[in-house]
């Protein structure tokens, strides 16, 4: 019934959510350092409702990007995502 324990858990699993999201900008920038952007790969491989919302977000910035005439694609980061995806198949 009243489980304090459960909800407390449940908190955190929002707060890591929280967390990985509000990176998810920076991360699709490439601008976070390798450790920071292993953590939220992890979280993507664990939840799938952040990963839902990190494909919209790399959607759009990926279409924000084709838009705009710079040569800074994000073409690596993009294939490593996408390898991730195939592997975690597995
Ligand atoms: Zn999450």
């Amino acid at each position: 019934m009243n489980d304090p324990e459960m909800y407390s858990q449940e908190h955190d699993e929002m707060d890591e959510c929280v967390q990985a999201l509000s990176r998810v900008h920076a991360f699709l920038r490439n601008e976070l350092v390798e450790r920071d952007a292993d953590i939220i790969r992890l979280h993507l491989h664990a939840c799938e409702r952040c990963m839902e919302n990190f494909e919209i977000e790399s959607t759009i910035t990926e279409m924000i990007q084709r838009s705009q005439p710079e040569p800074s694609a994000p073409a690596t980061l993009a294939a490593r995502v996408r390898a991730m995806r195939i592997s975690s198949r597995h």
